[in-house]
């Protein structure tokens, strides 16, 4: 928020500032705004710091997500794998007819809802 003593633009000191500068902090009057995609600021230096900044951040975000997406697919695999196995210990219980081994694995199958 802007309190009195900080109101003015930070480079015309008599002019009220309407924002602030979403980089630096500093007040900036209506004449002094420089837009940018997302914020506005008292200079161009603190618009390219800040979208240098966000770009940075959004990396660092889509990096953590290739990663999560990574394990999820690892997961899968494991998960994948523990079936097909599953199915051939069966397969093999059925076919040299061994009672135990087709019992144990249509008990896991029946856990697990396959
Ligand atoms: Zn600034
Ligand atoms: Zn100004």
């Amino acid at each position: 928020m802007l309190d009195a003593s900080q109101a003015g633009c930070v480079n015309h000191p008599t002019k009220p500032a309407v924002l602030r500068c979403k980089q630096c902090g500093a007040g900036v009057c209506k004449q002094c705004i420089i837009p940018g995609p997302v914020g506005r600021y008292c200079s161009e230096t603190c618009k390219q710091q800040h979208e240098a900044f966000v770009q940075k951040a959004q990396g660092a975000e889509q990096r953590v997500r290739n990663k999560r997406s990574i394990r999820w697919s690892a997961l899968l695999r494991k998960l994948v794998i523990t079936a097909g196995l599953i199915v051939g210990l069966g397969m093999l219980g059925t076919v040299f007819n061994i009672p135990v081994l087709s019992g144990i694995v249509f008990k896991i199958r029946m856990i697990l809802g396959f």
